[in-house]
């Protein structure tokens, strides 16, 4: 019986699938598995998959043979086919945890510029389906395009099939057409439907109009990316327009692969303006004073100076 040590870099605040793969095949060959410590293992597994995780510090413990993994290491690392076919994965390494983890699909049929997933996981496919949670919960639907996935159908009925509240990480408004809509409406969803507005140049709002026939403005999230290709004109027009279609934008600043992109002032101010909802609801942009003596009319007033110009250069 082996000893294994598991190691996840970006903290332990949400299931690690990869590592709870890792764990449930090497208990099943009887193997003894632990998060690791200062201890004698025979092999260790560091998972790290954002790239601004700060790096493994090997201290006084054995950590035998050390394998490490992930898109914070190699965007191209994968699991080897006989642990990555795994679908009972043991939920039991993260006791509090009380929800589960699921995908239908993999990859993308996007390739958008700031995002690794078509590069890390190719075309959509569908996927099969993993077991849930035996602490039961809700579901957590992690497919990076639901409803580009051809058999998103079986993966609704599946869900309803299962009666839990579900929460959709990757709806694409910009392929949901009236069919859509009426099945994500169906799903008991927890919490909101989160779907984004990355590219100004997008005309998505005959889309969400298709989808708010059957799904209440309240329960959607826009993503907003801001700063990586987009003017002032732009962040500001997506905005209003979510307001007035009633749904809640969440502005996220373009953050690059390694984090080293410097998030401008005017990100940061109108992040900080959108994303706090009372202040999105009383009053504009442009009357918005984040810092005494500072009015964000400032960047509206210097559109052509030096600073419009860094911002579409982005
Ligand atoms: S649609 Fe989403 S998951 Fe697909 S490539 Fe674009 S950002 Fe990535």
């Amino acid at each position: 019986m082996a000893k294994i040590g598991l190691i996840d870099l970006d903290g332990r605040n949400f299931p690690n699938i990869p590592l709870m793969k890792i764990s449930a095949f090497h208990k099943q060959k009887g193997d003894d598995v632990e998060w690791a410590t200062i201890g004698n293992y025979d092999k260790t597994y560091i998972s790290k998959i954002f790239t601004f995780s700060p790096d493994f510090v090997q201290g006084f413990g054995n950590y035998g043979e050390i394998i490490k993994g992930g898109t914070g290491y190699d965007i191209h690392s994968k699991l080897p086919e006989e642990i990555d076919s795994i679908r009972k994965i043991d939920y039991s390494i993260y006791p509090k945890i009380n929800y589960s983890v699921q995908f239908f699909s993999r990859g993308c049929i996007r390739n958008c510029p700031f995002c690794v997933v078509r590069k890390k996981e190719g075309y959509i496919r569908p996927v099969e389906p993993m077991e849930l949670n035996p602490k039961g919960g809700r579901i957590e639907v992690l497919d990076n395009n639901f409803f580009a996935n051809p058999n998103w159908k079986d993966a609704v009925n599946l869900l309803l099939k299962w009666n839990k509240k579900v929460n959709l990480h990757g709806v694409d408004v910009r392929i949901m057409n009236e069919e859509q809509a009426f099945w994500l409406n169906k799903l008991k969803i927890d919490g909101a439907i989160h779907i984004a507005w990355d590219f100004a140049t997008d005309n998505i709002l005959e889309n969400i109009k298709e989808m708010l026939k059957y799904v209440k403005s309240y329960k959607i999230i826009c993503y907003v990316l801001i700063g990586f290709n987009t003017n002032i004109e732009q962040d500001l027009y997506r905005v209003r327009k979510l307001k007035e279609l009633g749904i809640r934008p969440f502005v996220q600043p373009y953050r690059d692969l390694k984090n080293e992109r410097i998030i401008s002032q005017y990100e940061k101010d109108f992040a900080s303006w959108v994303n706090k909802r009372e202040r999105f609801m009383s009053f504009d942009f442009v009357d918005f004073q984040p810092r005494k003596g500072f009015k964000c009319s400032f960047y509206i007033d210097n559109k052509e100076n030096e600073f419009n110009q860094k911002l579409k250069n982005v």
